[in-house]
């Protein structure tokens, strides 16, 4: 694994948070996605290395609509930047790590993502991402 690519943030409603994120680090939100594959849009922040993603539900079912419900609005996941994540991948499950999905899925921001379920990591949501190649 490398550098923290991003740190995920579940909120409830981008059109708050967006602007108060702005104000927060001084720095325009650069981009706006919706994720299908997990019923989110998502909002970036750039800063220094790493960024700041908003995740908000479009689905009252999804998993951060339940993670607000449960926890409230906040810290979500970290994510980090592997170059090869079918390596990083088995080399976890190895490691006894359980993974979320057995392939990487489409997220964000042109990556390939797989996360780790945090029971077997003190509780913390991990994201693994890996730049898709352009084509
Ligand atoms: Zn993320």
């Amino acid at each position: 694994m490398q550098k923290v690519e991003h740190i995920g943030i579940a909120v409830k409603n981008l059109s708050v948070s967006i602007p108060l994120f702005e104000k927060l680090l001084n720095t325009n939100c650069y981009k706006t996605e919706e994720v299908d594959s997990e019923k989110v849009n998502t909002a970036f922040f750039r800063q220094g290395e790493t960024k700041i993603e908003l995740v908000e539900s479009t689905d009252p079912d999804g998993v951060i609509a339940r993670f607000i419900e449960k926890k409230g609005e906040g810290l979500h996941h970290i994510a980090f930047d592997v170059t090869d994540i079918y390596a990083e991948m088995k080399r976890l499950k190895s490691e006894g790590f359980v993974l979320l999905n057995d392939s990487p899925k489409d997220g964000a921001d042109n990556k390939l993502v797989c996360f780790l379920h945090p029971k077997h990591t003190n509780g913390v949501l991990i994201e693994l991402c890996m730049e898709k190649t352009k084509d």
